[in-house]
């Protein structure tokens, strides 16, 4: 859980290559339970290493290595993939803030102790006012709703927050009043490599589960794996996940040597997601009959994969991103 954090703090002091490999492992077995190194690692640890005071790193950094599990809150009911249009709002209460309003969608909330909560505290200034707070689970008027009944990734809890009148103190504003869309915007790039590489695990795992069947399933005297129409779909598909991890890989590189990777992120996240939806959909199908009951783990796989091109910025919003990109490139803008 603190796979890059500084050993000073607790950490294994690891490269983000690490925590990318931590989540493309777990993934092969349960995308579910990726969810949770995931967050902690890609947004939660990072925010508090890079943005936070000594106070705050020395506060929570050690648990969150160890025993504490977190929850980024930035969607809201009516502010999904324009996030910043959020309406939570943060209003300075003599030295303290009391924070109103609501989030949605926030994974692991059901288990957290720590929220990196986003609220706009000057609203007149639009996302300039956006402000990122640690809340605390026990903070009296935060209320955590139910976890949500999802199609897939049942093992984490995705729930609703309620904030009324919860009131903290100027010390857990993290980064500053007024930088919570720097935050976000600067950890929004591993964020979506953090998916890729939950998604080419994903895919990686269903397939290993399935070639095997193909070829101890026997049809016509042979086994269904030695039909050349089944081996070119195989090979098709095991290719697409090699792709999906290299572009994942190299947009790791890219960061890891300090470039600029927002084209090269979202490329990562999109394909992965799209290469992933396309291998559960062929490993049922290889499967035959009982690839479509619950008897076997290929459902499960195919319910999971679908949240990839939700959650992270929506496929559409991936190609806007890759299409601005582009248009920069080409116009010299
Ligand atoms: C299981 C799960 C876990 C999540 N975990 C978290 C979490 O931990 N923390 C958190 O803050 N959020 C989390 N989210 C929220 C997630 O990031 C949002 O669901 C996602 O950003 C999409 O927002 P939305 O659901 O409001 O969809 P909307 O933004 O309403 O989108 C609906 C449709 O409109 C399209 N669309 C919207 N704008 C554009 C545009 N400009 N151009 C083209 N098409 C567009 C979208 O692509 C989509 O197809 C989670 C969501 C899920 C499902």
């Amino acid at each position: 859980m603190g796979v890059c954090v500084d050993p000073q703090y607790g950490g294994a002091g690891a490269s983000f290559m690490a925590s990318i490999q931590v989540i493309e492992e777990i993934s092969k077995v349960d995308p579910g339970v990726a969810g949770l190194p995931d967050i902690q690692n890609s947004l939660v640890n990072p925010i508090i290493e890079i943005f936070g005071t000594k106070e705050q790193k020395e506060k929570y950094l050690p648990d969150l290595c160890t025993k504490l599990i977190s929850s980024f809150a930035l969607s809201e009911p009516s502010s999904g993939s324009d996030a910043f249009a959020m309406k939570t709002t943060a209003k300075k209460d003599g030295a303290d803030f009391l924070i109103n309003g609501s989030k949605m969608w926030i994974s692991n909330a059901d288990l957290a102790e720590i929220f990196l909560v986003f609220a706009n505290a000057n609203p007149s200034a639009g996302y300039k006012g956006i402000t990122c707070f640690i809340v605390e689970r026990a903070n009296p008027g935060f209320i955590i709703h139910k976890p949500e009944r999802k199609l897939g990734l049942c093992c984490g809890g995705t729930c609703a927050l309620s904030f009324e009148n919860v009131r903290v103190s100027s010390s857990a504003v993290l980064g500053g009043v007024g930088q919570g869309y720097k935050i976000c915007m600067s950890l929004l790039n591993e964020g979506r490599i953090n998916i890729a590489a939950q998604m080419v695990g994903l895919a990686q795992g269903c397939f290993d589960a399935t070639v095997p069947y193909t070829m101890e399933r026997k049809q016509f005297g042979k086994s269904v794996f030695s039909f050349q129409a089944m081996q070119h779909q195989i090979a098709q598909i095991a290719t697409q996940i090699e792709c999906a991890r290299l572009l994942t890989y190299n947009a790791v590189r890219l960061k890891e040597s300090g470039k600029q990777i927002l084209k090269e992120a979202a490329m990562a996240k999109y394909f992965a997601a799209e290469v992933a939806q396309q291998t559960t959909v062929k490993c049922i199908d290889w499967m035959g009959g009982v690839g479509f009951t619950k008897d076997f783990i290929q459902e499960k796989y195919y319910r999971d994969v679908k949240v990839g091109s939700i959650y992270e910025g929506t496929y559409n919003i991936q190609l806007n991103t890759i299409a601005k990109q582009i248009e920069s490139e080409y116009k010299g803008i």
